[in-house]
């Protein structure tokens, strides 16, 4: 079967191979692969960032149908739709895994990181974390939810966000906004969106974004301490380390700020403000199956629809030098049905 392998020099390509998978194992199931969305985290992978994993199958944003089941499967059976997220797998006994944090495992596996990932005609997904796709999901946008969708909603409901209160979406690009769609749609809240790019805070207006920002222009966070008092949550999805740093002044007292980017570098925070405003500063990684799970069913009932579009496995070299680029608008997808 074809899949797409991170190349020997780890140049941040990949290259299309014909790979033989393994047999499967106990508890074990294949899918044979309708849709995987191509996402930064993939690009990082094959240019080596978090360690270089030549041979390695990317792709984590897969959605695709159950062929073959092995001994011991018992929440699968052969036709479900299922997906495969970047959060492959926990060791299930752990103080993380057995307490509602299983992405935090200390022996996580990842994938299209360290296990072969969705970028393929066919995958093997340890079936107990292979999250069933529901009815009346399209399967194209489910591998923007599968990553993007998941990480957004994880994120607002660590900042522990309220029907009415205030959030602030820092980047509205692909993560900012379906963060905007899940804060208005789903969460009931009032969402103030920041960006430096018009076309984009415009887009988020129709979204439901109450309030706009255009921080080149304007001081988002003074603006919204004098229009609305503060927000109760900024969730920040830029990847300038700065936009971390002046968010933290947007907030209410007792406001949360999370950060779901991954800039390189540090943030700042004001000491008094966090001290006598008593802020918190919370990081937030993907989400658990619970998690995609609500996130998928909010898409089946067209609460947020993800922008994405289909492409071919050929073109994905072209597609990464287009992301690096940043030509794209919304997830290129790569089809396999065809
Ligand atoms: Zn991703
Ligand atoms: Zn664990």
């Amino acid at each position: 079967m074809k899949a797409a392998v991170v190349r020997d020099n780890c140049d941040g390509y990949v290259d299309i191979k014909d790979v033989q998978l393994r047999d499967l194992k106990y508890g074990e199931a294949l899918v044979k692969m309708e849709y995987c969305g191509l996402c930064h985290t993939d690009l990082h992978v094959a240019a080596g960032d978090f360690g270089k994993v030549p041979g390695r199958i990317i792709g984590h944003e897969g959605v695709g149908k159950v062929t073959k089941i092995a001994d011991g499967v018992t929440s699968l059976k052969i036709g479900d739709r299922v997906s495969i997220a970047w959060f492959y797998k926990g060791c299930g006994h752990c103080e993380y895994c057995t307490t509602g944090r299983e992405t935090l495992c200390r022996n996580v596996e990842n994938s299209g990181f360290n296990v072969d990932g969705a970028m393929a005609e066919e995958c093997i997904v340890p079936a107990d974390y292979a999250v069933k796709v529901p009815e009346g999901l399209d399967p194209i946008e489910a591998t923007s939810l599968t990553c993007a969708g998941v990480t957004v909603y994880k994120g607002l409901k660590t900042g522990d966000l309220k029907p009415g209160q205030w959030v602030e979406v820092v980047g509205t690009g692909g993560l900012g906004n379906l963060a905007v769609q899940y804060a208005h749609n789903v969460f009931g809240a009032h969402v103030a969106a920041v960006d430096i790019d018009d076309a984009k805070l415009a887009a988020t207006k129709e979204l439901g974004a109450d309030l706009t920002i255009n921080s080149r222009n304007e001081d988002a966070s003074q603006l919204l301490q004098d229009k609305v008092g503060g927000v109760h949550s900024a969730i920040i999805t830029a990847v300038s380390p700065d936009s971390f740093t002046t968010a933290v002044n947007a907030l209410r007292p007792d406001g949360t700020l999370v950060a779901i980017a991954l800039p390189k570098g540090d943030m700042g925070l004001n000491i008094s403000k966090t001290v006598l405003d008593g802020i918190k500063v919370a990081g937030s990684l993907v989400g658990t199956r619970q998690d995609l799970a609500e996130t998928f069913q909010f898409g089946a009932e067209h609460r947020v629809k993800p922008i994405v579009h289909t492409r071919k496995l050929s073109e994905i070299n072209d597609i990464i030098d287009e992301m690096k680029n940043n030509q794209i608008v919304g997830r290129m997808v790569i089809d396999f049905t065809h």
